[in-house]
């Protein structure tokens, strides 16, 4: 079992507190993804995982045995580093087979298990070849496979395409996950980037400021935003805000923005009156005339089938993904409609949803 277990796991370096008190469960054979900008404690929290950093506060556990306190080499667990050094001198199956000669396992076992971990990364035929010369989706199939080559209990990974370009990402992130489909091994993945994310992960951590704001898979995250820093840190364009101020009751159907009521999904609790963010994805926008809420378009983005469309409205630019057939011109006033049922509304002072 290689279900990896982090409870209330908080990091501080001096005064500063880099992770907050992290509680959550990786199950076993998943691929899980901590998300989130920049500083915000993803490799902290990652490093913890590995043994490489000490928690000051909270637990880890994995596989049920708590190993908190135990040196990164007794928990059996791969980290693929951004930046892997492989060894320029030697070729691609003593890079790959390094680990297993370290640990003193047979050369017959060796070679049988380096010559695995290349067919499962498809680099079989590079075997003999010295890394030098390799291209950088290929030294990155090699990192791999010297991380496969020793089945570990769990991979993790800190940004490991950071350093590729775009089009050996997509196709590195492709057999990542491929990979990952194959050997269902516990995965925990670290990345800025929310595509990345959401096209590998059975589930997503959204982090910000040391703490974690939303858990769960990448749909729910995606569809159901916990806070107005997922919603926008997800999706491209994010999501649109349209502030209004009242009160909500349990059960109301409808809030007024401006004078326009917007049919939402039934509120189920009251809320005293403050200010409320209502949340709309691009995709989940229509040109509708009898629609109240009016702009001017004023700018569009062609993307092939769909097209972004930027409309200036009374409560600030709104984005609204089209298809691209449907013609819109620089000036035009349109009424905006929302696809009720895939509304969110948030409280404006804590980012909360509201429910
Ligand atoms: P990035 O993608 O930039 O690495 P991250 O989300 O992985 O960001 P961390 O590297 O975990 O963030 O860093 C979280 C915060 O903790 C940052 O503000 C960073 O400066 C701080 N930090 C990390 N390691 C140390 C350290 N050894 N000493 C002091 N501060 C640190």
């Amino acid at each position: 079992m290689a279900e990896i277990r982090v409870e209330n796991v908080q990091k501080s370096f001096g005064s500063f507190t880099a992770v907050k008190g992290s509680t959550f469960t990786i199950e076993d054979g998943e691929f899980f993804v901590m998300l989130g900008p920049s500083g915000c404690g993803k490799t902290t929290t990652l490093r913890m995982i590995a043994g490489l950093e000490l928690p000051t506060a909270g637990q880890i556990l994995l596989g049920g045995e708590d190993v908190t306190f135990n040196r990164a080499a007794a928990r059996d667990i791969a980290f693929v580093f951004q930046m892997f050094a492989l060894y320029p001198h030697m070729n691609v199956r003593r890079n790959i087979g390094f680990p297993l000669v370290c640990q003193g396992m047979p050369r017959g076992e060796v070679r049988q298990r380096v010559e695995e971990a290349a067919k499962l990364l498809r680099i079989d035929h590079l075997l003999d070849r010295p890394v030098s010369g390799l291209a950088g989706g290929d030294r990155q199939r090699v990192a791999l496979g010297r991380a496969i080559v020793r089945r570990p209990k769990a991979f993790l990974m800190d940004e490991p395409l950071g350093t590729l370009d775009t089009e050996f990402r997509d196709l590195m992130v492709r057999e990542l996950r491929e990979l990952h489909n194959r050997i269902h091994a516990t995965t925990v993945y670290v990345t800025h980037d929310q595509l990345e994310a959401m096209s590998m992960a059975d589930k997503i951590a959204v982090m910000n400021h040391g703490v974690i704001e939303q858990f769960g898979k990448p749909q729910e995250i995606y569809d159901r935003p916990a806070t107005m820093f997922v919603a926008d840190f997800l999706g491209s364009p994010p999501m649109n805000f349209l502030t209004f101020h009242g009160g909500l009751a349990a059960g109301d159907r409808l809030v007024r923005v401006n004078g326009a009521e917007v049919p939402v999904p039934e509120i189920r609790e009251d809320h005293a009156p403050a200010q409320f963010a209502l949340g709309i994805r691009p995709e989940h926008i229509v040109f509708d005339d009898r629609s109240k809420l009016r702009g001017a378009v004023f700018g569009s983005e062609y993307l092939g089938t769909t097209q972004i469309v930027a409309v200036e409205t009374a409560h600030g630019s709104i984005k609204a993904r089209l298809p691209s057939d449907r013609i819109v011109h620089p000036g035009e006033t349109v009424g905006l409609a929302f696809r009720s049922e895939r509304l969110s509304l948030f409280d404006r002072a804590s980012g909360r949803a509201v429910r």
